[in-house]
């Protein structure tokens, strides 16, 4: 891991910024490779990611696991983690507040990682990452391109365990998802992920 992205990860680790640190058993910062070409970005921890300091561990993360594996992609090639790093109480909707204190984080795994493709899984991801005008019924699927990076918006996979319809419409996206991710490599053939152009870091440093 960058030494940045270890040092953010140790800041959430100790953060008090928000009131959410003091039910939290442990900070979920997040977890894949540094250099991923994609990150998925939910809504925030539960209780087994509570426990355990680890992002989609439970019943949505298995499903999640199942989504990226239909398309080729095992969990540990992309980077996951959440609009908020500890577990709202009774896994309440994080409020304004503590995604607003929490998106610094954000933001900089985003800078850090510099990823390809942006997934934002559910309605509270959607309107951190691209805007309050979008939602996951009206946008899923959809990609869009904001300063440089490519946001795909998603039904969060726990919506799907809740209603059967939408595992086929999670499935299909991720089918958007592989065709973007192929896209992006004939468009960028044996593009080192590691060198970014000064033109494409500052362009998107001046939107974080
Ligand atoms: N749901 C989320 O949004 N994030 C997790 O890490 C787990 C479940
Ligand atoms: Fe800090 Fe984010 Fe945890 Fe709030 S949710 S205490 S801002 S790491």
């Amino acid at each position: 891991m960058s030494d940045e992205l270890q040092l953010t990860h140790s800041e959430i680790l100790q953060c008090t910024k928000c009131e959410l640190h003091e039910s939290r058993t442990k900070a979920v910062p997040g977890e894949g490779p540094h250099d991923a070409r994609i990150m998925l970005i939910g809504e925030g921890p539960g209780q087994n990611e509570d426990e355990q300091g680890r992002p989609f561990v439970g019943a949505a993360g298995k499903f999640l696991t199942e989504l990226l594996e239909s398309i080729g992609l095992k969990r540990s090639d992309v980077f996951i983690t959440n609009i908020v790093k500890c577990r709202p109480p009774n896994n309440r909707a994080p409020r304004k507040s503590e995604i607003d204190a929490c998106n610094p984080y954000l933001q900089s795994q985003i800078r850090l990682i510099y990823p390809r493709i942006v997934c934002a899984l559910g309605t509270p991801a959607i309107t951190t990452l691209v805007g309050d005008e979008y939602s996951a019924s009206r946008f899923h699927g959809k990609p869009l391109t904001k300063r440089g990076v490519t946001f795909l918006p998603m039904y969060h996979p726990a919506a799907a365990l809740y209603d059967a319809s939408l595992k086929a419409t999670l499935f299909h996206d991720f089918q958007i998802l592989k065709q973007l991710l192929e896209k992006e490599e004939t468009l960028h053939p044996d593009a080192p992920k590691s060198v970014e152009s000064s033109e494409k870091k500052q362009t998107l440093e001046k939107w974080v």
